[in-house]
């Protein structure tokens, strides 16, 4: 039995959570996740399972924990971390229990394995990590036994001795640990032990901070040459890292087929019958069987009778005889071929010569089931539904479908500089633009909007905003306030509200974006925080929102790049994306050529709506010499 399979993970997020005052540690935004995300990610590969002790923001955490619990002390007062401990203990399914606090993000790999063969080893009861740590104020002092209670590796069942420990009033792990056999383990890496304590901590690890961690996914080394933000996080990689944690919503519901336009398909539409259900003639002129036609010279044919569509004729031609048909009409028994009345050689009354080879036989014939055969799938679940796809529909005789239900996305701009429109625009202030992007992206994706209007720089505010919309939406959509701005609440209240990570994404423009589920005691949302810059905001709006609202809304929608002439050179760096707002049009040789639009700004909207598409610069893209053919996507694929 692997040593893994005898460990439960238990990560000490419990005690009052306030040492941060009134942030809770555990949940902080950390390297592109939150810290207990962390903790988890390097205690997962460790042990069995993983459960949370936490005492506050409990549907936070078990956002984190996904099917892993979360448990709240048993034990009431918040008794710090030996009440953690208990109800870890009371819980664990295992014949042991891992502990590792939720503000360490660094601690070693093979912790579980080094402290178990220690304790084996000894015999004892628990397994404890030990450093050895210099004083920074006496730098040439002998250096100190550092032990860390709570990294500790120990047997189940020491419960009972917990028990009464803690029944005598006494709350410190080292008090507890004296009750037991204690085997210590040295490691050589004090860092790895390190905890952060506060903001400043944090925010001094985050800029030394060598990579990007998504919460639930492997850590990720962003890629990308010398010269690039080492932390920043390549696109493709974020929009897979958000698609992946995303689900399509489950409710459906039955629409009449007129009113189901833009609206994902929930099954796929089986086809009840062939299509076409009879074989048929595809041209006006003369049904007959193919083995009379003349291999030489000419043959004369008699008109029998007469096939309309609609209007069948069922009389059976013999040899040279036909019958003459129109487009769309049944093609007589016994026949299987149609010549078009043009190319008979001569039509006298009720005679049609035909000359040798004017036809081939079993031409001009549509066959039963050649678009569609009954029992087989006419459009798959998925589908977005278009004009094409309603008209294929109704020749089948569906008079109904099943859609998802609408996705509903609440949306709202931030900023104590926004003014709305029909006010007084003061000196320093701005008429508030991304909620009409806003309004028109999410409109044109066929989902119902909920408009929550322009949030002051204020964090009660913004925690109102934030609750009122994961009470009412599927998703939100904010702009503005996260970037590292002194203004910018919006980052310290997504993360108190829920398991929101802050990504600096190696792109142009739109470079932070914050993407992770808000909770309330009603309900939840996904969260997307678009930077404020209005180009930004429809950029990423189109590289991150966009594909995650379409997988919601359980629709396959990939956009279409196309290739195209550069008109003139680009500059481009290496080791980010950049999308540049461009005109396509077709140049003189016939092939699609593009120029940039003016200025480029991120703010600069006028380039977005001079333009009609977006010239995509991927990752490792260098410079573009003019007469390069780059990659471009039409604005009208993706409104
Ligand atoms: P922020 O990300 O909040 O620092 O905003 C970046 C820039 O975008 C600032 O110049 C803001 O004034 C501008 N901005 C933010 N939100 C909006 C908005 N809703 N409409 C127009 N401009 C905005
Ligand atoms: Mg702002």
């Amino acid at each position: 039995m692997s040593l893994k399979s005898k460990v439960t993970g238990l990560i000490l997020a419990g005690g009052r959570g306030t040492r941060m005052g009134r942030v809770d540690k555990g949940l902080q935004p950390f390297r592109g996740a939150t810290l207990v995300a962390h903790v988890m990610e390097r205690l997962s590969p460790q042990v069995a399972s993983v459960a949370i002790n936490a005492n506050r923001n409990l549907p936070q955490y078990q956002a984190v924990a996904g099917e892993s619990p979360v448990l709240p002390d048993f034990i009431d007062g918040f008794a710090g971390p030996l009440a953690g401990l208990q109800i870890g203990l009371q819980f664990c399914p295992t014949e042991l229990l891992l502990t590792a606090p939720c503000d360490s993000p660094f601690f070693p790999l093979d912790l579980a394995e080094r402290l178990y063969a220690a304790m084996a080893a000894q015999g004892a009861d628990m397994a404890m990590a030990v450093t050895m740590e210099h004083d920074p104020e006496q730098p040439d002092a002998a250096p100190f036994r550092q032990p860390h209670p709570v990294f500790s590796l120990m047997k189940a069942s020491v419960l009972p001795q917990l028990d009464a420990y803690l029944d005598t009033g006494a709350r410190r792990m080292e008090g507890f640990f004296k009750t037991l056999k204690v085997a210590e383990v040295m490691f050589d890496d004090a860092a790895a032990f390190g905890n952060i304590n506060t903001l400043e901590d944090l925010h001094r690890h985050e800029r030394t901070a060598p990579t990007v961690v998504a919460p639930h996914a492997t850590a990720t080394a962003a890629a990308g040459p010398r010269d690039a933000d080492p932390a920043a996080l390549p696109v493709d990689e974020a929009r897979r890292l958000i698609c992946e944690r995303i689900a399509p919503v489950e409710a459906t519901e039955t629409l009449p087929l007129l009113a189901a336009l833009d609206r994902a398909l929930a099954a796929d539409i089986i086809s009840p019958i062939n299509v076409p259900a009879y074989d048929n003639s595809a041209m006006d002129g003369y049904a007959l069987r193919g083995a009379d036609l003349p291999a030489q010279g000419t043959a004369t044919f008699k008109v029998i009778g007469i096939a309309y569509a609609g209007h069948p004729c069922t009389q059976a031609p013999q040899q040279n005889e036909c019958v003459r048909i129109m487009t769309g009409a049944a093609i007589p028994p016994g026949c299987d071929s149609v010549l078009p009345q043009e190319l008979a050689a001569a039509i006298d009354g009720d005679s049609v010569t035909i000359a040798a080879n004017a036809l081939r036989p079993g031409a001009n014939l549509r066959r039963a089931g050649e678009d569609l055969k009954a029992g087989g799938i006419a459009i798959a679940a998925g589908k977005l539904l278009r004009p094409a796809d309603l008209g294929l529909i109704a020749s089948l005789g569906i008079p109904s479908v099943s859609v998802r239900r609408k996705l509903r996305v609440a949306f709202f701009s931030t900023g104590d500089e926004l003014r709305s429109l029909g006010d007084e625009l003061d000196t320093g202030c701005v008429y508030d633009s991304n909620r009409y992007t806003l309004f028109g992206m999410l409109t044109r994706l066929g989902c119902e909007v909920i408009d929550l209007g322009v949030v002051r720089d204020d964090p009660q505010a913004l925690e109102a905003a934030l609750r009122e919309a994961a009470d009412k939406a599927d998703a939100i959509i904010t702009s503005g306030g996260v970037s590292e701005g002194a203004a910018d609440y919006t980052r310290d209240i997504m993360a108190l509200l829920g398991d929101v990570a802050f990504w600096k994404l190696a792109m142009r423009p739109g470079r932070p974006l914050a993407f992770g589920k808000v909770q309330t005691e009603q309900g939840s949302a996904w969260l997307f925080g678009l930077p404020g810059n209005p180009v930004a905001v429809m950029v990423s709006f189109y590289m991150f929102a966009r594909p995650a609202l379409l997988r919601m809304m359980g629709a396959e929608a990939k956009l279409q790049t196309l290739q195209a002439r550069a008109t003139e050179a680009i500059r481009k760096r290496p080791g980010r994306t950049e999308y540049q707002r461009g005109i396509v049009s077709t140049g003189a040789d016939g092939v699609a050529q593009v120029r940039l639009t003016g200025a480029q700004g991120s703010g600069i909207l006028s380039s977005m709506t001079e333009a009609n598409c977006i010239v995509v610069l991927h990752h490792a893209q260098a410079n573009v010499d003019a007469g390069q053919m780059v990659d471009v996507m039409l604005f009208d694929g993706l409104t």
